[in-house]
């Protein structure tokens, strides 16, 4: 059953990628309900209608399934139950399995080995104990990240001994962790996949990653690999969201080797970061693939029509006043978009720019161009601050 622009959709959470399934929803002309625990939030910002409450509030479930037609999410730390819910009076995509898997990294990791799909060497740990009875030397260096509720590098330390392995486990307060083991990386790419309710499948191009500090910082798109990887890639991807018969739109995060040898990192029920460049560089943005799985519209065309380079702007930018704008917006194929938070803490997603244009590699040079410019002022007005001082 197609829902039809005019129709109100539901989105629980009210994060940018709300914001922005939100955006791109309103475009094709469906009305949206956004439900998030705070008062203001870029996805409430610009709904139609806003619910504040828990995402396990009854009655806010209630209200949200009967004044919406399908219901999506923006993040994997809904409760699973909560989906449920939702699902006996209405349409909800993805569906309360799929995000019960991508929101543990335990369950995650099983799913993948189950279904055949490479992932780094790790151990589970459930308690302290485990870590002298586990054989974890072969795990080590490695990186400890909590089994739920991790984002941006958070909730992880990288560990080089079994000594610093203990006391990260108490850093982090003793939760279920798995121990990963520390993998030399080529590269990293990640490629969003939307599937449609008649098992209709399209890939967005393959995005290459680069992090700082576990948070992404640029996406390259095309990525610099070859054919073949981003062929593999894109089809593993294929075969994940056949494998989980979902609806929707979903993210697989790869780690590439030095042999160009792919290991599934994590996965995403949702669209991702690293599929910001689709709004502008694609036929069809990874937004507007999840109104369409959503509302069972056949899926639009993915391919991308301008080289990009997208560049996350975090909160440290903010450290002496409201970034200079300018430096983005004279760039004529330079692409702004801001999410509305108003408190800039460091390392927030406060928003991202992507540089469009024909060669990936002079789209790159521009790119770090602005970057480079931003982060001047940056630090310019630190040291006039310091001056002042
Ligand atoms: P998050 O859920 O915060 O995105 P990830 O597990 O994706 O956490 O880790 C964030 C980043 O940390 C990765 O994109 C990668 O750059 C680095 N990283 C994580 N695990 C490993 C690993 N096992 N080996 C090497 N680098 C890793
Ligand atoms: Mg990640």
């Amino acid at each position: 059953m197609r829902i039809m622009p005019g129709a109100m959709l539901g989105v629980l959470g009210g994060g940018q990628l709300g914001r922005m399934f939100v955006m791109a929803a309103q475009q094709i002309g469906y009305r949206v309900t956004v439900l998030d625990p705070a008062s203001d939030s870029p996805a409430g910002r610009v709904a139609d209608d806003f619910i504040c409450a828990d995402y396990a509030d009854q009655a806010a479930l209630e209200k949200l399934s009967s004044q919406c037609a399908a219901i999506t999410t923006e993040f994997e730390n809904i409760p699973a139950k909560s989906l449920r819910t939702l699902a006996k009076s209405c349409v909800v995509s993805p569906d309360a399995y799929s995000v019960s898997i991508a929101q543990n990294r335990i369950a995650e990791k099983q799913f993948l080995g189950i279904n055949g799909f490479a992932v780094a060497p790790f151990a589970v740990i459930q308690q302290q104990s485990d870590i002298a009875t586990q054989d974890v030397a072969d795990l080590l260096p490695g990186i400890l990240k909590v089994s739920q509720f991790g984002y941006d590098g958070k909730g992880q330390k990288a560990v080089a001994d079994e000594a610093e392995l203990l006391v990260a486990y108490a850093q982090l307060n003793h939760p279920v962790c798995v121990l990963e083991k520390f993998m030399p990386l080529k590269n990293e790419i990640s490629v969003v996949v939307a599937r449609g309710y008649d098992g209709e499948l399209k890939t967005f191009p393959v995005s290459e990653n680069h992090h700082v500090n576990g948070i992404l910082d640029i996406s390259i798109v095309p990525a610099r690999i070859s054919q073949q990887l981003a062929q593999q890639a894109q089809n593993v991807a294929c075969q994940i969201v056949k494998n989980l018969s979902y609806q929707g739109v979903l993210c697989v995060e790869f780690f590439v080797l030095q042999d160009d040898e792919l290991l599934i990192n994590e996965i995403a029920p949702r669209p991702h970061n690293s599929g910001h460049y689709s709004i502008n560089a694609c036929i069809t943005s990874q937004f507007e693939q999840q109104v369409r799985t959503l509302c069972g519209l056949p899926l639009g065309e993915t391919a991308q029509h301008s080289a990009a380079v997208m560049v996350n702007l975090l909160g440290d930018l903010w450290q002496h006043g409201e970034p200079d704008w300018n430096l983005v917006l004279q760039h004529a194929s330079a692409k702004l978009h801001l999410y509305g938070k108003t408190a800039a803490r460091s390392g927030r997603k406060m928003g991202h720019y992507t540089v469009l244009g024909e060669n990936v590699d002079t789209v790159l040079q521009e790119a770090i161009h602005i970057k480079n410019a931003l982060n001047t002022i940056e630090s310019n007005a630190h040291d006039k601050s310091i001056r002042l001082v």
